[in-house]
């Protein structure tokens, strides 16, 4: 026999129940108190109860019990329904955030409360449906992350790898020919060497921003690695490639670097290659990324700070 009405009736899977199953669950359930750190569900036990928060706090994990929490469990909130529903171990690993006060019914007491409240069992659908919600939410949010470039917002190689074969295909399917540019900083290790790493990096952020001001709203910018960028022109004949490719080139020479906010003297030039996938000879994307590589090559050994063409003559 454990908690108080009062206690009973500010959880959320009670809401607006019948006052008749309130002595019920005064009767059935038990009370349990968790210190801080303890763990109170894990995927390696099977769980059969459901919990109630009436104090303190639970923190849920997706793997273990160090990483960053991915939700708390507050007063009021339950713990433990899913994996009675579904009959499966916990999905998570759950612990108290410091010392946590809960109410306990076991899986067979939770189910003749289904059976015998709608209400319960509608607030039972609300609780599931947030908790779906909430891992949605959450998977996007991870991928997201995983697909951007920490230091500059942009896109990451990671989301190349996965969007370069997806808009080869389209280039099928449209007839519209995609353009792949491959942008690399000038003599970056001598800007590192002269101003520093951390400038150096206020630099690439800088240099980020200027590429993607100088593109249309179609096109993706790609951090594809240190002082390397890569560009997407979706819908892009070669001669277009090259003006955009242009664009970009004269922009960023003529982009002052602050660094602390301090303007310096030396300013930064990229060198760009420029290769085009058509519907007439159709490549695969490893294929096209070499060629601009190619291309971008070209342009350091024909001076920097200028943009070159795949051609065959570039083998
Ligand atoms: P090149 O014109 O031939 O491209 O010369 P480079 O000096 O730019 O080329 P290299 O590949 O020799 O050196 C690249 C430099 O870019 C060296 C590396 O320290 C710097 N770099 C790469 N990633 C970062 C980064 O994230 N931050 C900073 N600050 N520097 C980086
Ligand atoms: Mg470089
Ligand atoms: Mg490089």
């Amino acid at each position: 026999m454990a908690g108080t009405e009062n206690q009973w009736r500010s959880m959320r899977l009670l809401r607006d129940v019948e006052d008749s199953l309130y002595p019920l669950l005064m009767e059935q359930s038990v009370a349990r108190s968790l210190a801080a750190g303890e763990v109170l569900l894990s995927p390696e036990q099977p769980n059969r109860h459901i919990y109630f928060v009436v104090s303190g706090q639970l923190c849920v994990r997706l793997h273990n019990l160090v990483e960053k929490p991915i939700a708390a469990i507050t007063p009021g909130q339950c713990s433990g329904e899913v994996s009675i529903l579904d009959e499966r171990p916990p999905s998570a690993w759950v612990s108290a955030s410091f010392a946590t006060e809960l109410l306990v019914l076991n899986r067979d007491q939770l189910w003749a409360l289904v059976e015998r409240s709608h209400a319960l069992s509608r607030n039972l659908l609300y609780i599931m449906s947030r908790r779906i919600r909430n891992y949605r939410q959450l998977v996007t949010q991870q991928t997201d992350e995983a697909n951007t470039d920490a230091l500059t917002g942009l896109h990451n190689r990671r989301w190349l790898d996965g969007q370069l074969p997806r808009a080869m295909a389209v280039v099928q399917q449209s007839k519209k020919s995609l353009a792949l540019l491959m942008i690399d900083a000038d003599h970056f290790k001598q800007f590192n060497d002269q101003y520093g790493h951390a400038a150096g990096d206020q630099a690439l952020s800088r240099l980020a921003n200027v590429l993607q001001e100088s593109l249309r709203t179609e096109d993706s910018v790609v951090r594809y690695g240190g002082e390397e960028f890569t560009v997407l022109l979706p819908n892009s004949d070669e001669p277009l490639a090259l003006a955009i490719a242009e664009r970009i080139r004269a922009a960023v020479a003529a982009t002052a670097l602050l660094i602390d906010g301090v303007e310096k003297g030396r300013r930064i030039t990229v060198s760009v290659g420029a290769a085009v996938a058509t519907t007439e000879g159709p490549l695969g994307h490893d294929e096209l990324l070499r060629r601009a590589d190619k291309a971008l090559y070209q342009a350091k050994s024909v001076g920097r700070n200028r943009v070159e063409r795949f051609t065959d003559a570039l083998g």
